[in-house]
């Protein structure tokens, strides 16, 4: 028996528990029109503190799940260092949202969807393994990744076609319209 394979698929399934946690927060986010991305935080087997994406109802850039789940779990925690605890976010973090995950010394990262335009943890750039910063995390990729992905894909494609509706090309405009 391979005790480190075994462990390898524990982990796994565990990893995939935890982000259907997360992408039930994102469609929290999805059903109040917000660009659909949630996080949980993971500790000693328990979830101490969950969130979604609240840019637009909060009127805060800054309302990322990630930023908002950390403010949870360091309340909880009743500590500003979250060294024992592991996020589950259903997209790679931004910038903003990775720095905040070295200052609060987060053992963990998994995402689910990779960004490989602003991917914060190894896809654009890699803040949370930045040699020269105090602190590294370990991170995984891509766990129920289809699953991720496809909700904010179903997200954006329906806020296109919300504002072709209410902005559709002027006919006779033959320069600007596609396929027709
Ligand atoms: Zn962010």
């Amino acid at each position: 028996m391979r005790i480190g394979a075994d462990k390898n698929v524990i982990d796994r399934q565990s990893d995939e528990f935890y982000m259907t946690e997360a992408l039930r927060q994102a469609r929290r986010a999805y059903e109040a029109g917000e660009v659909p991305v949630g996080a949980v935080i993971e500790r000693n087997g328990r979830i101490i503190a969950r969130a979604w994406n609240q840019v637009e109802l909060l009127n805060d850039a800054t309302a990322h799940a990630e930023m908002l789940v950390l403010t949870k779990a360091e309340a909880a925690v009743g500590d500003w260092r979250l060294t024992d605890c592991t996020m589950y976010v259903t997209k790679e973090p931004c910038p903003m949202c990775a720095g905040a995950i070295v200052h609060t010394r987060l053992r963990r990262v998994v995402f689910g969807a990779a960004d490989p335009k602003a991917g914060a943890a190894g896809s654009a750039m890699n803040l949370l393994q930045f040699p020269s910063l105090n602190h590294r995390c370990e991170v995984t990729g891509k766990v129920l990744e289809r699953e991720c992905r496809e909700l904010l894909r179903q997200f954006f494609a329906e806020q296109r076609a919300t504002a072709k509706s209410q902005n559709p090309p002027k006919n006779g405009n033959k320069t600007h319209q596609k396929g027709s």
